[in-house]
């Protein structure tokens, strides 16, 4: 199967309208807000990631970490030109880039378009208006939603939607219902990334003054295990939880605060493999129990507590097997020659 590869070329900051209260993209991403790419930079940053991916994989520019359609035009199309020029000889598939949902208009599509941009990331945060205003984002719930129903009225485009639980004034249902809103905008994918504390920003501050209280880790994993459940039952991919654990981010200094864990998502299944053990131990009498193999690590625990934890429960002995079959996020239970699988979305009925 084609891999996906992005070859990120990062505008730390560039084309926003000023600095939302928990963003510091040069701290993350280790470029200086100030340093504008050039056409060689560009070019150079492609060649040589090209020359790490193999021939059969899916590949895309990604400009990230600023608002792409606020940069100044002429520099936009320096750098749309240059990574067009890679998808007309076949060497790349398309272009993949973030900015504000305000930042979208028609005539903003039609140029995008005409360059082959194929995904567009819009930073959406939360579906709270006062969330938005706390945050300093400078945009509204509407303006997310016109921008993406105009995305999806282009076929060509991709959406995905980025959501940050645990902002200032966010709370956990205000999370799930960003989650349902978003759902219903029907995005090709979501990105969520569990708020921290990052040098350099105003949640520093805030945090500093104790006017801020980030998500503890625990928060965090059952808020973003509700909010995934929603996506999986709508069947949109999260395709990211956490923020990627990259050299800077785990620089000593540059998290303050927040639940950071490098593998964040591992976290989350593991927490609704938990309930879903659960389910399991109430309905059945398990014999066998066949995951995913690439589910082990996130159903067995830390040091394997999980998967004890489920067998001292039961008064019969029980086999795991691993088979590559089976679905992913899912456990399949077989009992007296019966089977049953069980879906982790199945749990949004009993959250
Ligand atoms: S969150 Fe987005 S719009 Fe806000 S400062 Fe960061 S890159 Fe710019």
């Amino acid at each position: 199967m084609a891999k996906h590869q992005n070859i990120a070329l990062f505008v730390p900051h560039q084309g926003c309208p000023q600095d939302c209260v928990f963003c510091n993209q040069a701290r993350i991403t280790g470029q200086k807000r100030e340093n504008q790419l050039n056409e060689n930079q560009v070019r150079e940053t492609i060649d040589s990631q090209l020359n790490t991916m193999s021939k059969d994989d899916h590949v895309e520019i990604a400009y990230f970490g600023g608002s792409f359609t606020g940069l100044p035009r002429s520099y936009q199309t320096m750098l749309l030109a240059v990574a067009k020029e890679y998808i007309d000889q076949g060497k790349v598939h398309g272009i993949r880039l973030s900015t504000r949902p305000d930042y979208i208009n028609e005539s903003i599509l039609r140029y995008l378009d005409s360059y082959g941009v194929t995904t567009i990331e819009l930073g959406t945060q939360s579906m709270i208006q006062e969330v938005l205003d706390r945050t300093k984002r400078g945009h509204t719930v509407e303006h997310t939603k016109q921008a993406a129903t105009l995305i999806k009225e282009h076929p060509s485009f991709q959406l995905g939607l980025q959501l940050l639980p645990g902002l200032p004034g966010d709370t956990l249902e205000y999370s799930v219902y960003s989650a349902v809103e978003v759902a219903k905008l029907k995005p090709d994918f979501v990105r969520i990334y569990p708020t921290l504390v990052i040098k350099g920003t105003e949640l520093e501050w805030d945090y500093a003054l104790g006017r801020y209280q980030p998500m503890t880790m625990d928060e965090a994993i059952e808020r973003v295990a509700k909010m995934w459940l929603v996506f999986m039952q709508a069947n949109v991919p999260v395709i990211r939880m956490g923020l990627q654990p990259s050299e800077d981010l785990r620089e000593e200094g540059t998290v303050i605060a927040g639940p950071f864990h490098p593998a964040f998502r591992q976290l989350v299944e593991g927490y609704l493999f938990e309930d879903l053990l659960q389910v399991i131990k109430a309905e059945a009498v398990p014999e066998i129990i066949r995951i995913h193999p690439a589910d082990e690590t996130a159903l067995r625990g830390r040091k394997g507590s999980r998967w004890k934890g489920f067998i001292n429960q039961l008064t019969q002995s029980v086999i795991l097997e691993l088979d590559r079959n089976e679905p992913r996020q899912c456990v399949t239970v077989i009992s007296a020659g019966r089977k049953q699988t069980y879906h982790m979305s199945q749990l949004l009925s009993t959250s």
